[in-house]
């Protein structure tokens, strides 16, 4: 038997290895440093395995490279990578929220690296303002007076509050203290923007009464509307309506602020969606709306503000406007997502939160029979049928509207339901599938038909061994 010495003097040495043919491949779109870091930590773990006496690895030069490879092409992956929803949740708030429409990806490509008029006058050849760029689209699809952009709607509460209501009252009902997720809560938002909450009513009910009373011609500097998206309560319950909120706000010189949150465009009844447009809230004439601009408006995240130029003005010049502004590839899809709207009927097909919202039960068969020919296709030995299920919007909006969905159940896979969720993540594209009681689920509502190929390779990849 060798000695310890001369066995590990067998093992490769860095700088050898490097040299492979088989890494010289990588060296035109790899970073050199990525190379050496795996050639090093392959070595290292071989070298390990030998001191603990496992000599197996040793001279076996195809093994160690296929590690060094497999290492190398690890540590290129994205940390924000593609993946393919099969959860039937359009919104999914862990997966992007809103996905940009065609239209809107190829405005930010052309803008992205690119110059472009940001923040210049075609005409008139000199400095113009980047919030333009969408207040005239938001204008002509919404008729509203004003309108400007910011970071998010979270972003969009803070400057309308901070503008309008530092040191002052804002009269909100008690039943509308939410709380959007990620340490978003109106009270919190309200302290920080130096506005004072004046809560009214109960949980459950909140009147007209309640508002008028906390009314206080010295303090008051708003009555605010927060839509509950994300939540309801039922039963015993009544909230005024943001029309009556209008008049007394009228009446009393106080200016109205809602906040939608979900922007909807068009009206969604039809596809069991019952959540208000901008369009509705425009009608009740609130001195400001402020929404989303991922959520059911279907564009990127965004904090979009519409309503009276007086108080938008106010807003643009106040210093968390800078501090909250938009990039020029966000503007770019927006306009081109608004853009959209001027024909609704195309807006309907095009921006893919609503064409997936209101995908008919036919559609949705005919994508699980599309997306069954393509798994089985690939991977023949699995057993694959339809099951009715239950889909979300998701994001916080219509909680009580459920959609009647469809998925693709895959048997027999020899798997439990957990491992072949787990293997679905590790696809080269992964997909993310819902699991059933003892089956996986691959719900067909927001899968592309572009997108059934990689799916049916990321069944496939599951098959067999230990994982
Ligand atoms: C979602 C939501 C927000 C937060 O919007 P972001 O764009 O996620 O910052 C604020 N208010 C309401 C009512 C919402 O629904």
């Amino acid at each position: 038997m060798d000695n310890m010495q001369d066995i590990l003097r067998r093992i490769p040495k860095i700088d050898e290895v490097l040299q492979n043919q088989r890494l010289v491949l990588f060296y035109g779109t790899t970073p050199r440093s990525v190379i050496v870091e795996s050639v090093r930590e392959t070595i290292d773990n071989l070298r390990k395995e030998i001191l603990s006496g496992n000599t197996e690895g040793l001279d076996n030069e195809e093994a160690l490279m296929d590690e060094i490879v497999d290492s190398i092409i690890a540590k290129k992956k994205k940390t924000l990578r593609r993946v393919i929803n099969a959860t039937g949740v359009v919104l999914h708030t862990n997966l992007g929220r809103a996905q940009l429409s065609k239209a809107a990806a190829q405005a930010v490509m052309d803008i992205a690296d690119n110059y472009s008029t940001l923040e210049y006058d075609l005409k008139k050849g000199t400095r113009g303002s980047r919030q333009d760029i969408v207040e005239n689209i938001v204008k002509k699809v919404t008729g509203a007076e004003a309108a400007m952009v910011v970071n998010n709607n979270a972003a969009a509460t803070m400057i309308v509050l901070a503008s309008m209501a530092r040191g002052k009252e804002v009269v909100v009902s008690r039943g509308e203290l939410v709380e959007i997720g990620g340490s978003f809560r109106i009270p919190e938002v309200m302290s920080e923007s130096g506005a004072i909450l004046r809560e009214v009513g109960a949980t459950n009910k909140t009147k007209v009464s309640d508002y008028e009373r906390a009314y206080d011609p010295e303090l008051t500097a708003a009555f605010m509307k927060v839509h509950t998206s994300n939540f309801r309560i039922i039963g015993f319950t009544e909230d005024v309506s943001l029309p009556d909120m209008v008049a007394l706000g009228r009446e009393k010189g106080v200016p109205v602020i809602y906040d939608m949150g979900n922007g909807l465009m068009v009206d969604l009844q039809k596809y069991g969606v019952n959540e208000p447009t901008v369009m509705d809230a425009l009608k009740a004439d609130p001195d400001v709306i402020l929404f989303s601009g991922d959520k059911l408006l279907g564009g990127p995240q965004g904090g979009i503000i519409i309503g009276k130029k007086k108080y938008i003005d106010q807003m643009k010049k106040h210093p968390l406007a800078r501090a909250f502004r938009v990039d020029k590839m966000t503007l770019a899809a927006l306009e081109a997502t608004f853009y959209q709207y001027l024909d609704m009927d195309k807006a309907m097909k095009e921006i893919p939160t609503l064409a997936m919202i209101s995908a008919s039960r036919e559609e949705l068969q005919d994508k699980a029979a599309d997306l069954i020919r393509a798994l089985q296709e690939k991977a023949p030995e699995y057993e694959y049928d339809t099951e009715a299920v239950t889909d979300q919007v998701g994001g916080g909006s219509a909680p009580a509207n459920y959609l009647e969905g469809i998925a693709v159940s895959i048997r027999n896979t020899g798997l439990t339901a957990e491992q072949m969720e787990r293997r679905l993540r590790k696809a080269e594209v992964p997909v993310i599938a819902r699991i059933s009681h003892e089956h996986i689920l691959l719900d067909v509502r927001c899968i592309k038909e572009e997108e059934y190929a990689l799916v049916a390779d990321a069944v496939a990849q599951t098959k067999g061994g230990e994982q």
